[in-house]
């Protein structure tokens, strides 16, 4: 148990309290008697990568809080190697819809790497598990004796999975207690009980904190972003549901009305071996008016989308979308993909643009491009609907209430 001043002034470990300005005194209340019911619970979060992705994303700062909380909560992490995450990324790729056999020796490879990870994981000192996304979704098997609830919890965009690979999971998937999903839609007719548990965001990490106009400008900068014209952006890792090449297709169209400058950055988790190759297809295919950027610095993406005139996130599939939700905390204009958890953020026309084709992301562009109120209007509505849905304390609060229902 850390108990130092010094230590619990971790620059990512925020208290629920500290949320109080945010979402008022009752609410913190609330969620903190609901913490005191399962208070004495220990529970294990185990997931394929500490680096990169939606799920680090989350996991950072929800660990950090339910500690903070008083639950001890761990998060493990399996080991893998390229061909597994390969294969992995495989059955990520076929769950959003893709075509594709996952062929016998694949299945071999992903069960043996979750097997031999298995033999170094000792869970039984906890009181629930919660095993996240399917690089480690067959590790249950492992664990025959156990007592506690094991939930899975499913990260990515399951509206049309390709069925094949769908029923090969669903026999690990049913040996769960329950399965949790991003949005209600995503619920699949399964043996086991099913909840929706919607992601949120940390308002006080380094990507999400309130800057100073001279600390954006500082930063833009040193990564030499030029500030003379407006700039659109998509921040994401490189990948082929991101659709990167729509947005250079709708840039290209939108700068034939208006002048502005595109910055497409992107980090690349180390459990997703394809985005080397996006990056090259992205980089060959940009132009004077097109910044490539392959960093992983929160700061930056903290200053760009504060900084841009239009954010964008054009995704094709889309478990949730926290750079939606990120960009939109910040009072940005965002347009998004018509897609899964995007869908669930965006209302069109309200407090962002929903678009299909890379021309109606260019006509909304150069909509807004031209129209700075309105990009006021739809940014400090944005704002305020993740404010009343999707920070991190009802993220918290919705673990505890699932966790108290599964309590041993
Ligand atoms: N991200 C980042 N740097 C980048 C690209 C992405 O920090 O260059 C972060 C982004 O801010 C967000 C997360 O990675 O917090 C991506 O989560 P999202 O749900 O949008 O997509 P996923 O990668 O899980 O498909």
């Amino acid at each position: 148990m850390l108990t130092s001043a010094v230590q619990r002034s971790t620059l990512g470990l925020h208290t629920l309290e500290q949320y109080e300005p945010l979402i008022g005194a009752a609410a913190v209340e609330r969620i903190a008697a609901k913490a005191d019911r399962v208070r004495t619970m220990r529970i294990a979060h185990i997931s394929s990568t500490f680096y990169g992705g939606g799920v680090t994303e989350l996991l950072t700062p929800l660990t950090l809080m339910m500690n903070a909380t008083g639950i001890e909560t761990d998060w493990h992490l399996i080991q893998g190697t390229p061909g597994f995450f390969g294969c992995t990324k495989k059955l990520h790729n076929t769950l959003q819809g893709t075509s594709l056999e996952f062929s016998d020796a694949e299945k071999t490879i992903y069960e043996q790497v979750v097997f031999e990870n298995a033999t170094r994981l000792h869970l039984d000192d906890c009181d629930a598990v919660i095993v996240h996304d399917p690089q480690p979704l067959p590790l249950i098997t492992h664990f025959s004796d156990r007592e506690m609830p094991w939930l899975w919890q499913c990260h990515v965009d399951l509206s049309s999975p390709h069925a094949p690979v769908w029923s090969y999971l669903r026999k690990f998937i049913e040996q769960y207690s329950a399965a949790i999903f991003s949005l209600q839609e995503y619920g699949q007719d399964l043996q086991v009980g099913q909840h929706f548990v919607t992601p949120a965001i940390d308002p006080f990490s380094a990507k999400n904190r309130e800057m100073s106009d001279r600390e954006r400008q500082e930063f833009l900068g040193n990564y030499k972003i030029p500030t003379d014209r407006p700039l659109v952006t998509q921040i994401s890792r490189f990948d082929r549901w991101k659709d990167p090449m729509g947005v250079i297709e709708a840039f290209r169209k939108a700068r034939e009305q208006v002048d502005c400058t595109l910055v497409l950055i992107g980090n690349n988790a180390s459990d997703d071996p394809e985005g080397g190759k996006i990056l090259e297809t992205i980089e060959s295919a940009a132009d004077e008016d097109i910044i490539v950027l392959s960093v992983d610095d929160p700061t930056l993406v903290n200053a760009l989308q504060r900084s841009a005139a239009v954010v964008l996130q054009k995704s094709t599939r889309e478990g949730f979308g926290l750079t939606v939700t990120e960009a939109m905390w910040k009072g940005a204009a965002v347009i998004g993909g018509d897609v899964g958890g995007i869908r669930h953020q965006i209302k069109d026309g309200w407090n962002g643009f929903l678009v299909s084709t890379p021309d109606q992301a260019a006509a909304r562009m150069v909509r807004l491009l031209k129209n700075p109120k309105l990009r006021e209007e739809l940014g400090a509505r944005a704002k305020e609907s993740v404010r009343q849905n999707f920070l991190m304390s009802r993220l918290l609060e919705d673990w505890l209430d699932l966790l108290s229902k599964h309590e041993r």
